[in-house]
């Protein structure tokens, strides 16, 4: 990759430092792990947590035009037939002849194995789903599917969330959870597994208005990202070749991050027309269809898809936040800072109390200030208490976890009743009141 712009991050040492401070773990290590699946420690069930949740604030609760679904992973099997997926949800397989590895065709920039310049064999369509069967007897009567994406279950509750939220055209259904692909080659750390987490919203609009709505979408998801402090540089918006577009498309966009390796897809935004409500309309004999009272006519809407990785924009923010860089010491040398610079409402910890020591006088005022942190207003997540080893490593170590502020008690603070707000980018210190803390953490996280 010779773009100047990517990220020049090294993805084992923002490996190591993910599992060294609890982002991110091998699933079940201990038994020597299983190939791309991974869980997400404390701090990574912090950091997924304040990605869905500040998504879900952006795109439901601050729209009217927006509501939510929480439908369940397993469906019936004819909605994979409906949609296209049990036939057409493929990738093209190709083997090594010699090394037998096994290669997705479209991702090979030639026609021998990369690995070994072994002969490859034809390509063949495989099936992306996971199958799984409902009760004790396996055969093709009781075959279930894991869903692969979180859209059916969406288009088959069409009526049922237009009934009973009542709204009209156009409007969105917004939806986050897991899905599951049986991906024929998997890496690039969470960024491509088997197992992972939607965010999705099936936008449902008159036809003839879903190129524009199309554009707007894309505007406001790129707008997402940056907002929350992705680099503007690193991101760029990518058309759907033809012979790429997914069998229900008309038309898509990528957002695609330059990660160390090069360019990746973060999200898709595609316009999937009246593909899916037409065929379970068709499939299950129960119309799914739109009255538009002020032109007393009856249509199936188009639908405008958005639908980004949860896991894909923490790749992102961890990368795009992951820096190295040169701090000065109280020597007045300079040392080298890991700080990982996540916007405060990704942060997986908003807050830290640092104790200067534990030492027994300060330890009540401390707890108290911590005590009053977390439940104030204007922190919203997760607050820690830190007094293990030195305030220098401490600070190190917050940093190193992307903590916007750290408060210092000290022995002053028994005195002057002020605590040491310290900035983790600009590393400035200010003495404030423990009466005015709340005030002050709330303009500082609120960027
Ligand atoms: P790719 O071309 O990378 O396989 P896709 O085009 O099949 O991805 P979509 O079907 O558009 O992906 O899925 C929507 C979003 O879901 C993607 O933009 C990505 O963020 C996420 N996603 C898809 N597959 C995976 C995966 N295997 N692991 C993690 N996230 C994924």
């Amino acid at each position: 990759m010779s773009d100047s712009n990517a990220s020049t991050v090294d993805l084992d040492a923002l490996a190591s430092l993910a599992k060294r401070r609890g982002f991110i773990f091998q699933s079940s290590e201990i038994y020597g792990g299983i190939a791309s699946t991974w869980d997400y420690g404390p701090l990574g069930a912090e950091l997924k947590r304040n990605i869905k949740d500040a998504w879900w604030r952006k795109f439901v609760w601050e729209r009217d035009d927006m509501v939510g679904l929480d439908s369940s992973i397993l469906m019936n099997p004819e909605v994979w037939r409906a949609s296209g997926h049990v036939d057409s949800f493929t990738d093209p397989l190709v083997d090594c002849r010699e090394c037998r590895q096994r290669w997705r065709e479209d991702h090979l920039e030639e026609r021998n194995c990369p690995d070994c310049g072994g002969a490859l064999t034809e390509a063949r369509n495989f099936n992306l789903m996971f199958k799984t069967f409902i009760g004790p007897v396996e055969d093709d009567t009781s075959v279930a599917f894991l869903r692969p994406e979180t859209a059916q279950g969406i288009f088959v509750n069409f009526e049922n969330v237009l009934n009973s939220s009542r709204k009209r055209l156009p409007f969105g259904i917004a939806q986050i959870g897991k899905a599951f692909r049986n991906e024929i080659t998997t890496g690039g750390f969470i960024f491509r597994t088997r197992e992972f987490e939607i965010m999705e919203i099936e936008y449902f609009v008159e036809p003839g208005t879903d190129e524009e709505i199309h554009e707007q979408w894309i505007q406001d998801c790129l707008a997402w990202y940056t907002d929350l402090g992705v680099s503007k540089k690193r991101l760029r918006v990518r058309p759907h070749d033809a012979d790429e577009l997914s069998h229900y498309a008309k038309a898509t966009y990528d957002i695609e991050y330059l990660f160390p390796w090069g360019w990746g897809e973060i999200q898709g935004i595609a316009n999937r027309t009246d593909f899916d409500l037409k065929a379970h309309s068709e499939r299950s004999g129960h119309g799914l269809t739109y009255f538009d009272q002020p032109s007393n006519s009856r249509f199936t809407p188009y639908v405008v898809e958005p639908s980004a990785g949860v896991d894909r924009a923490a790749m992102t923010f961890l990368v795009d936040a992951y820096t190295e860089e040169e701090a000065p010491t109280a020597s007045g040398g300079t040392q080298k800072r890991v700080v990982m610079k996540l916007h405060p409402a990704i942060a997986p910890v908003k807050v830290a109390i640092l104790p200067l020591s534990r030492n027994e006088r300060l330890v009540p005022l401390a707890r108290e200030v911590y005590d009053k942190v977390r439940s104030s207003g204007a922190v919203d997540g997760f607050v820690q208490y830190d007094d293990a080893q030195s305030i220098g490593r401490r600070y190190r170590r917050q940093d190193e976890i992307g903590t916007p502020l750290c408060i210092t008690v000290d022995f002053e603070s028994l005195d002057d009743n002020a605590v040491t707000i310290r900035d983790r980018d600009t590393m400035e210190q200010a003495r404030i009141p423990i009466a005015l803390l709340d005030a002050e953490l709330g303009k500082r996280l609120r960027v």
